[in-house]
């Protein structure tokens, strides 16, 4: 399997490569040109495995350079019972109405991410092995919340790894920051910024660019890489929950082998909803995929509106802040693909999206998502509607992000009257984000602090998930604030882990 840059197909390099560089030398990303098939024979042994095997099966498909004793020891490792309570690594919930609640958060840090982000440290250490990459592996990640507890998490105490994460000061859960700022590990580090998540995102894209820096820290025996969603180590490990999920569906009998179903996720960075692109390119039979959005509705515009992605609008904090994005960065894949592997389209494209902040695409490239994706949003009252009517009528407790996707799944149903079963991404606990989650059953929570669980405990009788319940009583190890134009400088401290 070759891999190529969205912006620039004429190198080709391996899985390994892509995985190792995170983002290609030309700030394109790196995406596989063709997409493998699952066979008949793969659906029989995907049904008869567990989630490790089914990972490790798809993960195969695409990670030719990688041999299968190598992807199952991978697989075992991440998705071990002991660290995702239990062996149901992916729990699909069948509620009313053939939704179908694709349980994404069963991970030690609680959120969706914690799929790819266990997977990734191990597909890294061997990538950078293959490469014949000695140095050590400096991991920078930007995060509005979730990515970041996450990354630590799976990259704490890795050899030959650090970890630098930034989180903007504004816009992250309680849960979220107590669970970055007590990260242990010899190698991590935790800096916030003064912006939101897209200026700590672009800040980090100017790292990876900088040359002096880059060139300084290889004096010092280090590398850049990135495990955000932009990798294709990230990615890769997406694609399998979808198939698990199908699999499940399939088992109970709630869809016949072979028909469709939709997806319906909530989406921020556009990592999640292409893994479940990639996964019907594959031969998963999928009729929709559909883009929830939260009030930063800029995808659900691109979709409606005729094809422009248009940024220049406000930044709003909301309820689901993991999702409080401008620019979907891994949507530059979607469009390499739909523009029938068009480099030159895609870098014209995204030229665009930096000097004016906007794109239109082709009507030839708008005909091709318009048959596959639909799209919507939701606000924050609707949200918090939709996490109370849940939890009321199907005895179900989400959070935000879920919710979400859930009150944009009943729109779309309620427009197109589209009964096809519906797989739902919950990509957290609704005890991340207790807050919110308590307000919208009609609680009160005050406290800024680890207690929140006990509220949301309360309301619902509910027990928070034990990585969660586990914070309480621990101290914080960092506290640093930098301003967005300073983050350049804290490379220097890697140095120091
Ligand atoms: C990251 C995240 C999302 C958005 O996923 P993308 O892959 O960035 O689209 C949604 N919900 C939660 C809880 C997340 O952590």
């Amino acid at each position: 399997m070759e891999y190529v840059s969205t912006r620039n197909k004429g190198k080709k390099v391996s899985s390994a490569f892509a995985i190792a560089s995170g983002i290609a030398p030309d700030g394109g990303l790196y995406c596989p040109t063709t997409f493998p098939e699952l066979t008949k024979s793969d659906w029989e042994t995907l049904a008869a495995s567990d989630y490790k095997g089914r990972a490790a099966l798809v993960l195969g498909k695409f990670l030719t350079d990688f041999s299968a004793e190598e992807l199952k020891d991978f697989t075992e490792k991440a998705y071990a019972p002991d660290r995702w309570g239990g062996t149901d690594t992916a729990p699909v919930v069948s509620l009313s109405g053939g939704r179908h609640i694709l349980e994404l958060w069963h991970g030690p840090t609680c959120a969706f991410k914690d799929m790819a982000l266990q997977m990734l440290p191990h597909l890294l250490t061997a990538s950078l092995k293959k490469t014949g990459e000695t140095r050590t592996a400096c991991i920078l990640v930007a995060t509005s919340g979730d990515t970041g507890t996450a990354a630590l998490n799976g990259f704490a105490d890795v050899p030959g790894t650090k970890i630098m994460v930034y989180y903007p000061v504004h816009g992250v859960s309680p849960m979220q920051k107590l669970q970055m700022v007590t990260q242990e590990g010899k190698n991590v580090s935790v800096c916030a910024v003064n912006g939101n998540f897209d200026d700590a995102q672009s800040a980090l894209k100017r790292i990876f660019t900088d040359q002096d820096t880059i060139e300084k820290l290889s004096a010092q025996g280090m590398m850049l890489s990135s495990a955000n969603s932009i990798n294709w180590g990230r990615l890769a490990p997406q694609i399998a929950y979808y198939i698990s999920a199908y699999c499940d569906l399939t088992a109970r009998g709630a869809v016949e082998p072979g028909s469709p179903v939709n997806i319906c996720v909530p989406t921020g960075n556009f990592g999640n909803i292409l893994a479940a692109y990639i996964a019907k390119q594959m031969g998963l039979p999928v009729h929709k995929l559909i883009c929830a959005s939260n009030r930063n509705n800029v995808l659900t515009d691109f979709f409606k509106s005729g094809g422009t992605y248009d940024r220049n609008r406000p930044f709003y904090t909301t309820a689901s802040p993991s999702m409080d994005i401008l620019i979907s960065s891994n949507l530059e894949r979607l469009l390499f693909y739909i523009s029938g592997q068009n480099d030159e389209a895609v870098r014209n494209l995204m030229e665009q999206l930096s000097q004016n902040g906007t794109y239109t695409i082709t009507p030839e490239m708008q005909a091709a998502l318009a048959e596959l994706f639909d799209a919507g949003s939701c606000d924050d009252n609707q949200t918090a509607d939709t996490i109370r009517r849940l939890h009321e009528n199907e005895k179900y407790l989400c959070d935000t992000h879920t919710a979400v996707a859930v009150s944009v799944y009943e729109d779309y149903r309620a427009r197109t009257n589209d009964t096809t079963p519906t797989i739902i991404a919950s990509t957290a606990s609704p005890f991340k984000f207790c807050k919110s989650v308590a307000e919208a059953l009609g609680g009160t929570v005050k406290c800024e602090d680890v207690t929140q669980l006990d509220v949301l405990h309360g309301l619902t009788g509910q027990q928070p998930p034990a990585p969660l319940a586990a914070l309480r009583g621990k101290q914080p190890r960092f506290d640093r604030v930098v301003e967005k134009e300073d983050i350049l400088s804290t490379t220097s401290l890697l140095a120091e882990l």
